[in-house]
């Protein structure tokens, strides 16, 4: 009765061992809902990748509050995503070695390295993005405090580029040259944490950098890189017929046309939210819309959930665990128990469970 994410068990880790195989270094990224497989789920298959021998040596979560929920089901490195600040508590002592801090700016490196001395670091450069990051400037002064501090684990730079059509090559040359004028001790200085690099990328900065070595954080890629291992259904919890003109809802609004509501399993506490009225959106082409009588014009948004293949509209927007669907008449009316797939966000979707096959 619930909103289930199905997995082909063989395909899937295939396409995880296909990743892990083609990306020495590979830091897989377990973060927020975990891809919508559970930050968990993620932590103990990247454990599986490290037990097959593939080069995973660090996991990537997003926050100081995830590690807890992975600590405990992978054995390697803790990257956190999220540069520390100084109000962040440091990682309890049998965590703390194995915790590797993002640090963006120079004071909270000055602050880190004062509370923890020999704790474990990347340095987090700025990018286009401008998210988080130390200028070339700030890296500079980073490698001179650094090289003040020997028990600092400095692990490398980090560099978050942004998801981009074009090449990052011209943008990470230049953000090479800011980290080798950082002189940053040896390993430090040449261990580039990078994200969102195509392969041909990486390729060609490990062909043009060969001291250099890269260390590609990868999520989606990795976890839903194969959309055709995994399912997404909800079930058909209840139908009812209705004529024109009959009330139904939290908001008794009535029926434009004769047919069947749907209650389907899956709301907005799994993430269900209500999608674009469907069609073009242009004033003119919703008045064409309403001249025809479409059931969007009267108010009916697309859904989606699809029912042979057709995607539905809602006949109100999802409840918490809940959603209506309006089926016009001379559609195929699916039995109560009945599955039907949904199309969903795997990073904003809760799902009820994760079934793994095989
Ligand atoms: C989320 C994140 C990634 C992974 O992003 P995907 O697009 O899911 O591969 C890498 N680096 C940082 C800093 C991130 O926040």
């Amino acid at each position: 009765m619930s909103l289930t994410l199905t997995v082909d068990g063989p395909r899937w880790r295939s396409h995880l061992e296909a990743v892990a195989a083609a990306h020495p270094g590979l830091v897989p990224v377990a973060k927020g809902n975990g891809y919508g497989f559970t930050l968990g789920r993620l932590a103990r298959r990247a454990q599986w990748l490290r037990d097959r021998g593939h080069d995973v040596t660090a996991l990537a979560v997003g926050t100081y509050d995830e590690l807890p929920e992975v600590a405990s089901r992978w054995d390697g490195d803790l990257l956190v995503l999220t540069p520390w600040r100084p109000w962040v508590e440091l990682p309890e002592p049998g965590l703390r070695r194995r915790v590797v801090h993002t640090v963006s700016r120079y004071a909270d490196l000055c602050e880190l390295l004062t509370r923890d001395p020999e704790a474990r670091l990347v340095l987090e450069h700025v990018t286009s993005m401008q998210r988080h990051g130390m200028t070339g400037r700030e890296l500079w002064d980073a490698g001179g405090l650094v090289r003040g501090h020997p028990g600092a684990h400095v692990e490398g730079v980090a560099l978050h580029l942004p998801l981009q059509h074009g090449s990052h090559l011209g943008e990470v040359n230049r953000l090479l040259v800011d980290v080798v004028a950082a002189d940053l001790p040896a390993r430090a200085g040449t261990t580039i944490w990078v994200s969102h690099l195509t392969d041909a990328e990486l390729a060609a900065l490990r062909d043009t950098y060969p001291d250099f070595s890269f260390r590609p954080r990868i999520g989606t890629q990795l976890w839903l890189g194969d959309r055709d291992a995994l399912r997404v259904t909800a079930t058909v919890l209840d139908v009812h017929e209705v004529e024109r003109g009959d009330a139904f809802g939290y908001r008794s609004r009535t029926v434009p046309k004769s047919g069947h509501l749907l209650v389907v399993s899956g709301g907005t506490a799994h993430g269900i939210g209500l999608e674009a009225p469907t069609g073009e959106m242009s004033v003119k082409a919703r008045a064409a819309t309403l001249a025809r009588g479409g059931l969007d014009a009267i108010g009916f948004v697309r859904s989606p959930y699809s029912i042979d293949g057709k995607q539905r509209l809602f006949a109100e927007p999802p409840h918490m665990q809940a959603s209506m669907l309006f089926l016009p008449h001379g559609s195929r009316v699916p039995e109560v128990g009945e599955t039907v797939d949904v199309r969903v966000r795997y990073t904003a979707t809760a799902f009820d469970r994760v079934v793994i096959e095989g």
